[in-house]
């Protein structure tokens, strides 16, 4: 066998080491490999563990191996030919002191037929199998040895890897790494859980575990060598959590908080009194937390988890109020158009009316009105913006953004968080809302001056001295920012991932709610769910049958809402069908959307557009099509359109077999529960973690040893020792997060 090129010390650094010569080595294709595989440095080939390890410590005697198994064998070729039964193929006849074997190789070079002569002697490892032509080895691996060619004294690492990147070339980098990588202890001791090795120690176990290793245990993670590699990572991660925290705990924001009065500004106070319900004991708890965190001079940076339906908009709206209240600006934001629209309509429409300008930045907002509506942003007349995260990121400037409220947060990849985070730390601001286009409750209309109570001109309503004009020093106040998802996070996800941000949620769904029964219908019986929806109508309800896409695409074979909207018309005589999909003009959009909610349609078929937003009590029953091609999310949104009145209500999902193992899961989760919280576990259970944030857009993966399901404990211990390092010993806490992310450090804040 050939011998693998020796791998050329990977440098520390990415960039190569200045040669003597002072020109750049070539790149061989197994260094490129390395490279594409991240593996630069030698603590980056440290780490990279292997998959599997095979024992290469023992020969076997070939008689004692049984047929199927794999094992390693010693002994002298008796007889190398090539025969050309069907194709070429090389055979070797090989003997030990308890038996004979045949080597098959079915790919050769000529030159293996004289390394493999008769009298060398082989050491081989395959799979023993008993053929037509007797015991063989079809392919084994195969190294001519002497007789005192030593066995190896460790199990031998199987490594992830690519076709560009020999296996054996990538075990001689591992090994040179590990002899170079600095892998010296800098954690404290009594900050480790007991009964661990060294880092070291368990680095080098993992990758050349001795014989006798439990290797069940390597492979489950479990083996004390695993403990102590997932306890740093963790560590690292909540130390780089920790730090954020702390960072943002040194940053300004501005007081929100009403002038001139102890309690609530006019606009929430007005708010309060319009509003046709009285708020569940959660909302109030949640609003109460929010209206605290405003009125800090840090910013807030809060996650508002709440099921589909718990009346997350209303407590938007008392948040955006307050900042209005104190002179300042408050942006929304939703991942699209449409969201920003349907998300923000009830919101608006409950502000609107108190004499508040809204400045609308979504997609029926073009030309000339869109221009006003930024120019009304950028001079602070507009004291609410409503758009795109992705609009309010590239156009618009704020005169004094106070507030930024960000909702379906969890649609949001890693990258675009992060954006939205540097966008945010970049409105600097300086002054409030003074008078301008907020009246007080009762004023008259058109009556212009300063509500009471509310700042006048140049003059600061928040705690902190206004900067000087042209000393040059400025103070920098970030706004707050608050974030909201339907999707609740799991547990172990916001410990780990979001551990900087605060949390409220929302456990309590409004009274009047009805649960939702869910039933599975294969395609085929289409038919009696047709009959169903004609049942529900007949009975005085309404339905929604929802599609997965708009258009006919080659590729794939969607039902189209259209058609369907077609075969139900055809099917319901005289039912008033409507069709709501994305590509109406917004007018027509509404204008059958209002005709749903009047009762003149009775069924509406939609696509995803309806799947949030859209609130209409009479609907008790939802056909979700093709329901196998939404994700476990969008499904429970979807589901939330209906329970919202007093029938009970149901939701069929309609599937085409064969359902994938992932698409069986999801639906199975669909029937079985109904609660946001349990449906986002099983979300994570389903995709990962890396999904589940969205973290393969950023190409990382955000925790690579330990797992999140498994690891809770862990990563308590982890948590808890973060506290402590930082208190104890701020500049290990700081090698720690360097040694493990590295550049990572920077989506774990997102
Ligand atoms: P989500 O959390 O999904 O955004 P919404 O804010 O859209 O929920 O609220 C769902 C529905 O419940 C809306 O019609 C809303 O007006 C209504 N609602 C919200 N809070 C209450 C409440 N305390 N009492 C009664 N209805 C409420
Ligand atoms: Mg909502």
């Amino acid at each position: 066998m050939p011998a693998p090129p020796a791998p050329a010390a990977p440098p520390e650094k990415p960039q190569p080491p200045a040669r003597p010569t002072g020109k750049p080595a070539a790149e061989s294709a197994p260094q490129r490999a390395l490279r594409k595989l991240g593996l630069v440095s030698d603590t980056d080939l440290a780490l990279h563990l292997p998959l599997r390890h095979v024992d290469e410590t023992r020969l076997q005697p070939i008689n004692s191996l049984r047929e199927g198994e794999t094992g390693q064998v010693q002994g002298v070729v008796r007889e190398a030919r090539v025969e050309a039964r069907g194709r070429r193929q090389l055979v070797v006849r090989l003997a030990d002191d308890s038996g004979e074997l045949t080597l098959r190789l079915l790919h050769f070079y000529p030159s293996q037929l004289k390394a493999l002569a008769p009298g060398r002697l082989l050491r081989v490892r395959g799979e023993l199998r008993g053929g037509f032509f007797g015991r063989e080895m079809v392919h084994p691996e195969i190294r001519v040895v002497e007789a005192d060619t030593p066995l190896p004294r460790t199990l031998t690492p199987v490594y992830p890897t690519t076709a560009q990147l020999p296996q054996a070339y990538l075990r001689k980098a591992v090994a040179g790494a590990l002899a170079r990588a600095p892998l010296h202890e800098i954690l404290p001791p009594a900050l480790l859980p007991p009964g661990l090795p060294t880092l070291r120690e368990a680095v080098l176990l993992l990758h050349h575990p001795p014989p006798g290793t439990p290797l069940a245990a390597l492979e489950q993670r479990s083996h004390p060598a695993w403990t102590r590699l997932k306890f740093e990572e963790l560590l690292a991660q909540q130390l780089s959590q920790a730090m954020a925290r702390a960072q943002r705990a040194r940053q300004q924001a501005p007081v929100l908080k009403a002038p001139g009065s102890a309690g609530e500004g006019p606009l929430t106070q007005a708010l309060r009194a319009a509003l046709p319900f009285a708020l569940t004991g959660a909302q109030q708890r949640v609003v109460a937390e929010i209206a605290a965190d405003l009125q800090r001079p840090q910013p807030m940076h809060r996650l508002l988890q709440g099921d589909v339906g718990s009346g997350k908009t209303v407590v938007a709206a008392l948040a955006a109020a307050q900042a209005i209240d104190a002179g300042w600006q408050c942006a929304l934001m939703a991942p699209t158009e449409i969201l920003a629209e349907q998300h923000f309509r009830k919101l608006v429409a409950w502000l609107q009316p108190l004499g508040l300008e809204v400045a609308w930045l979504t997609g029926s907002r073009k030309g000339k009105a869109r221009r006003e509506a930024l120019e009304r942003v950028a001079d602070g007349r507009a004291p609410l913006v409503v758009g795109t995260h992705a609009v309010i990121q590239d156009d618009v400037a704020f005169a004094r953004l106070g507030l930024a409220i960000v909702d379906e947060q969890h649609r949001f990849g890693v990258a675009q968080r992060l954006a939205l985070r540097r966008k945010l730390e970049g409105a600097a601001l300086a002054q409030p809302v003074s008078g301008g286009s907020v009246r007080a409750p009762g004023a008259e209309p058109g009556g212009d001056g300063p509500a009471p109570g509310r700042p006048k001109p140049g003059q600061p309503p928040w705690g902190v001295a206004e900067p000087e004009a042209g000393t040059g020093g400025s103070i920098h106040l970030e706004p707050h920012l608050l974030m909201m998802s339907a999707t609740p996070i799991p547990r172990t996800l916001a410990m780990s991932h979001f551990a900087d941000l605060d949390l409220s949620t929302l456990d309590e769904l409004p009274p009047g709610r009805t649960p939702v029964a869910t039933r599975l219908f294969a395609d085929e019986r289409r038919a009696q769910v047709v009959a169903r929806v004609r049942d529900e109508i007949a009975a005085g309800r309404q339905a929604y049958w929802v599609c997965p896409l708009v258009q006919e695409s080659e590729h794939i074979d969607l039902q189209n809402a259209t058609e369907t909207h077609a075969m139900l018309a055809a099917a319901l005589p005289g039912v008033a069908v409507g069709l709501l999909h994305g590509q109406m003009p917004a007018a027509e959009k509404a204008d059958t959307m209002a005709r749903f909610a009047g009762g003149a349609l009775r069924l509406l078929v939609a696509t995803t557009v309806i799947e949030v937003g859209v609130d209409v009590p009479q609907a008790s029953l939802m056909v979700i099509e093709h329901a196998e091609r939404f994700g476990l999310a969008q499904l429970h949104q979807l589901r939330g359109r209906v329970g919202r009145g007093a029938t009970a209500s149901i939701c069929v999902l309609l599937y085409t077999a064969p359902l994938s193992m992932e698409g069986k899961a999801r639906l199975q989760a669909m029937v079985e529960t109904q609660d946001g919280f349990e449906i986002a576990r099983r979300d994570l259970d389903i995709r990962g973690p890396g999904e589940f944030l969205g973290a393969r857009q950023s190409g990382d993966a955000l925790l690579r040893f330990a797992d999140l399901l498994q690891d809770e404990p862990l990563l308590r211990r982890a948590r808890d020792a973060a506290a402590q390092l930082l208190r104890q010993h701020p500049a290990v806490a700081q090698a720690q997060v360097q040694r493990w992310l590295a550049g990572r450090a920077e989506f774990l804040k997102a």
